[in-house]
């Protein structure tokens, strides 16, 4: 094999030159070289099974991704002052997955340069910047992405919410105060939207903007119960407010049961941003949205974006919306997701630091507590758990505010063997530790 640097090498040149906010997994990290479907191999040839990349959604490096980019780069690259087919081949697919009246798309570079768009359109249209997020939630790196995560803006390093922001209950059905049991408990948590509107009313002030995940994430791999957005799109719209949905993480079939996880929640966004898995890699997002909130956008100033939009990133959007079809991968998702998450059902049954398994096709979460009666958050186990699957060369992530999620969003080619082979190192790791 060809190991290049040694991993002590990479290791002082990032911490010395590379700025010491950069991150890195596991104690002891890994040299990655290569992947391929659901698998990357380290420097020495060994495969890991990668439980968490979500953006490289039909699999590492899918030839027929790599061959879309590598063709159109071959051929040309430019920005969107010209006209060219792979453009609006692209909006045209792409805006065909959107329920009406969705037909407008916008393409930037990342899932940030998405929701700052997002927040943009909205205020241009509301003639309001007042923002409501949920808890614990993270929509970006931008500063009005920082300013819209409460998941940054009241951790390590934050300084609270901006004026102009508002957080709304974390729609958690495991932990939060209303709970799976309680068949009205989406509407009881949107509950929580109408207390802001009440305030910001008493200050004559209106919301412009909600931005929710569509299912959450970083709050640590929630399913909102039935009917919570359903009811907070209405108050907010009620109110004369848009309503933006993050699929950054969830999006491109990941539900298994529909491409969008808002249509899980029987609900049609005004504003919906795409990233990550869009481009399996490349650096690309997008903006969908009505034709009268893009309208409204139009006040004279030119939205012009460098690389947004370029033949080689449409190419690729292009190629990875075909592989999804071809290989009919949200049903996989569906498929895979469901044998997945009952196996770890049935682990929840043998035992009794599992306090919690959920998802939707490939997003599950499993919540690990010390006792089932309290759910005290089991974060030192968590963290113990995923260095001992590691040690079985599978890769997996905490998450949540306590980091005691366990968090699966691997590519959606995951399969039975990939999960029998997870479940079986998962359950060997609960019986040493727990
Ligand atoms: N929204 C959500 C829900 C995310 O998870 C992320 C990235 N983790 C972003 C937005 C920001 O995307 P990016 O890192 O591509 O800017």
């Amino acid at each position: 094999p060809d190991t290049g640097k040694s991993k002590q090498a990479i290791k002082s040149y990032r911490e010395k030159h590379l700025g010491k906010t950069l991150s890195l997994s596991f104690k002891e990290p890994l040299k990655i070289v290569r992947g391929q479907g659901a698998y990357l191999y380290d420097e020495q040839g060994n495969a890991y099974l990668d439980m968490v990349n979500n953006v490289c959604h039909v699999g590492h490096c899918h030839p027929k991704v790599v061959a879309a980019g590598q063709a159109q780069m071959a051929k040309l690259n430019t920005n969107t002052r010209f006209l060219h087919d792979n453009l609006v081949d692209y909006a045209e697919k792409l805006l065909a997955t959107m329920p009406e009246p969705l037909s407008v798309c916008m393409f930037v570079n990342s899932g940030s340069e998405a929701n700052e768009l997002a927040f943009r359109l909205a205020k241009n249209f509301t003639g309001s910047q007042q923002l409501l997020t949920v808890d614990g939630a993270y929509h970006g790196n931008t500063n009005a992405c920082i300013n819209a995560s409460p998941y940054k803006f009241d951790g390590p390093g934050g300084e609270g919410a901006p004026k102009y922001v508002h957080k709304v209950m974390l729609p958690d059905p495991y932990r939060g105060s209303f709970q799976t049991s309680d068949k009205l408990a989406g509407k009881a948590y949107a509950q929580d939207i109408l207390r802001v509107i009440n305030e910001l009313a008493q200050q004559n002030k209106k919301p412009g903007m909600f931005i929710c995940e569509s299912l959450q994430g970083v709050a640590g791999q929630i399913i909102m119960p039935d009917g919570y957005l359903e009811a907070a799109y209405q108050y907010v719209r009620d109110a004369g407010g848009v309503c933006i949905a993050d699929e950054v993480q969830v999006g491109f079939g990941r539900v298994g049961t529909n491409m969008w996880a808002f249509e899980t929640q029987n609900v049609v966004p005004d504003i919906v941003t795409l990233g990550k898995p869009i481009g399996n890699g490349h650096p690309m997002a997008a903006v969908i949205t009505t034709q009268e909130i893009a309208d409204a956008f139009v006040t004279g100033m030119e939205y012009f974006n460098t690389f947004g939009g370029n033949p080689v990133s449409c190419a690729i959007g292009m190629a990875v919306l075909e592989v999804i079809e071809q290989e009919q991968l949200k049903e996989n998702a569906l498929k895979t997701g469901h044998y997945l998450k009952q196996q770890l059902i049935v682990l929840r049954q043998e035992f009794d630091v599992i306090g919690d398994v959920r998802g939707l096709g490939l997003f599950i979460g499993v919540e690990l507590v010390l006792d089932r009666e309290n759910k005290t958050p089991a974060t030192e186990l968590t963290a113990k758990l995923v260095e001992f699957v590691k040690a079985k060369h599978i890769i997996l992530s905490t998450e949540g505010p306590y980091y005691n999620v366990l968090k699966i969003k691997p590519p959606i080619v995951f399969n039975r063997n990939d999960a029998d082979k997870f479940v079986a190192a998962l359950r060997e790791g609960l019986c040493e530790l727990s």
